[in-house]
């Protein structure tokens, strides 16, 4: 039999799944690790904790598959997105890796957005100005931590670092790089005015190959660990936001994927690379031929477990005792409230936000409440905002795609019908759920099987996922969602400036 290997190194753990050539999965494995927060806005990682994890779940799907190491025709690689890594003149780390999630250069991506050099950069890079990206971190850097700073030989990320360790190479895949906010993504390259910002070389940064860059030659050690040879070919891969896209088959233009988890995000692949002229979208590369352009939003299920657990505690009791998900019994309450909440809107910015208005003082907001509305509409307005938020984001996306042709979701909202319905009500669109299970790592190994010759077209992945839900947009509804969307865009512009105001009230009182 012949195998692929699909890892994806996530923020809180690292994946992995072995399959075979036809994408069934054979074998799972999963470790997490430390996210270090010793200040605010911190958001670090032990790079040697990743490095373990990596070798320890590749060896963990290998040792339950049973397979044999000529039986591995490869291992492809996702990653977590915007990660930096300082490595000194010896190839040691001078820092732990900066997470995307890490505030502290918040400062400096202000800084570049107020002074007009941050348009310029992104209309070159198609990364949005924000602390998330290496380009405002490095910033930070050299000012804030200047001897570290001037130590640096290499700036890196974690899966270069992963390769590192592993082949003794610093390479780093398009992908990745043109979500660092210093890749220009129309020359392929390094871009000379970021790195003439950041006051760094070339040198300093990793070399560049395509996604579909193989290597072989693995450190004897890991080798030995794993119990592979030497000329198992690794494929750099791709990062796992674009990933994902290609795992839950939104590959074909005008096939939108939407996902709601913890946070959320919107994404669809076009075939060159395009940038958004107000700087709200990002643009990253799956391979050199297929581009995603897409907004990430932070605020996706964690405010429906923020309504749980502020609004429905009692209810939590009740499901313990029923043994079902608190989700499920709010779910219930409400389907009772129709489409539209009877008016009440809410907004969900309960931790700043993303895409589509990248504003990190936003703030949570009901609007219309009446006395006629119970905790039951609060809940169904809390879903349907979420919802608005990510339609805007695909408003936006409309504008350089055109109109969408049908939707893929995934995620932890998906396993609420209500939700699933609410999602193809307000987007006027088809809602397929796809059968998918881990997929940055299916993506991985599918653009691991293309790189290697396995398959002659990514479109490949039709035919290994399946579909678990499909849904219409209900008339009805979508007429109610069409009356309500204005007034729900319309107020989110007009606090704007308001937002700030309770934000820093907020901030002054300790909040
Ligand atoms: P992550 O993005 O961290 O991998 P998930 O994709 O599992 O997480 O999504 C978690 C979110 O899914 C939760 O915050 C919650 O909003 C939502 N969720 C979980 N279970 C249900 C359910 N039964 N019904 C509706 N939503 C749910």
């Amino acid at each position: 039999m012949d195998y692929m290997i699909g890892v994806d190194i996530g923020t809180t753990s690292t994946k992995s799944v072995l399959y075979d050539m036809k994408g069934k999965v054979m074998a799972y494995a999963n470790s997490g690790y430390q996210l270090y927060q010793d200040v605010p806005d911190m958001a670090e990682e032990d790079p040697d904790d990743i490095l373990d994890a990596v070798v320890e779940v590749m060896g963990q799907v290998i040792r339950k598959g049973k397979v044999k190491p000529q039986e591995i025709k490869g291992i492809s690689f996702s990653s977590a997105m915007h990660s930096l890594i300082l490595m000194d003149q010896n190839d040691q780390p001078l820092t732990r890796a900066i997470t995307w999630a890490d505030n502290r250069a918040a400062k400096y991506s202000e800084e570049l957005k107020n002074n007009g050099v941050g348009a310029q950069i992104y209309a070159k890079t198609g990364t949005p100005i924000h602390p998330m990206a290496p380009l405002s971190k490095i910033l930070w850097l050299r000012h804030e931590k200047s001897e570290l700073f001037k130590q640096t030989k290499k700036f890196i990320d974690l899966k270069t670092y992963v390769f590192f360790r592993l082949f003794g190479v610093y390479k780093m895949e398009y992908s990745i790089a043109s979500a660092t906010g210093m890749f220009n993504i129309l020359d392929l390259d390094w871009d000379q005015q970021a790195l003439d910002l950041l006051q760094i070389t070339q040198e300093q940064l990793p070399e560049l190959v395509e996604p579909t860059a193989v290597i072989t030659g693995i450190n004897k050690r890991y080798g030995d660990l794993l119990g592979i040879s030497k000329t198992t070919p690794f494929v750099f891969g791709a990062s796992d936001g674009v990933l994902s896209n290609l795992g839950v088959n939104a590959i074909d233009p005008g096939v939108v994927a939407v996902t709601i988890g913890t946070s959320g995000a919107v994404r669809v692949v076009v075939d060159k690379p395009v940038v958004d002229p107000e700087g709200k979208l990002f643009c990253y590369a799956l391979t050199k031929d297929k581009w995603v352009v897409g907004g990430p939003v932070n605020n996706g299920g964690i405010v429906f477990r923020w309504v749980k657990d502020q609004l429905f505690a009692p209810e939590r009791i009740t499901a313990e005792q029923m043994q079902v998900s608190t989700y499920d019994i709010l779910t219930q309450i409400a389907e009772k409230i129709p489409a539209g909440s009877d008016g009440l809107l809410f907004h969900p910015y309960l931790g700043g936000e993303r895409a589509p208005i990248w504003d990190a003082y936003a703030r949570g907001s009901f609007f219309g409440l009446t006395r006629k509305h119970t905790r039951a509409h609060m809940v169904r307005a809390a879903l349907e905002g979420i919802v608005y938020n990510l339609y805007v984001v695909m408003l936006t996306i409309e504008k350089i795609t055109g109109k969408p042709k049908s939707i893929q979701a995934t995620g932890g909202f998906a396993r609420s019908s209500l939700w699933r319905q609410m999602l193809a009500d307000i987007f006027e669109q088809e809602v397929t759920i796809p059968e998918s299970f881990e997929s940055s790592c299916l993506g991985a190994a599918v653009l691991g099987m293309y790189a290697l010759g396995y398959i002659n077209d990514l479109s490949a992945v039709k035919g290994m996922i399946g579909v678990t839900d499909v849904h219409e947009p209900n008339p009805k509804n979508f007429e109610v969602y069409r009356e309500l969307l204005p007034i729900w865009i319309r107020l989110s512009e007009i606090l704007e400036p308001e937002y700030k105001e309770i934000a820093e009230f907020q901030k002054r009182h300790g909040n």
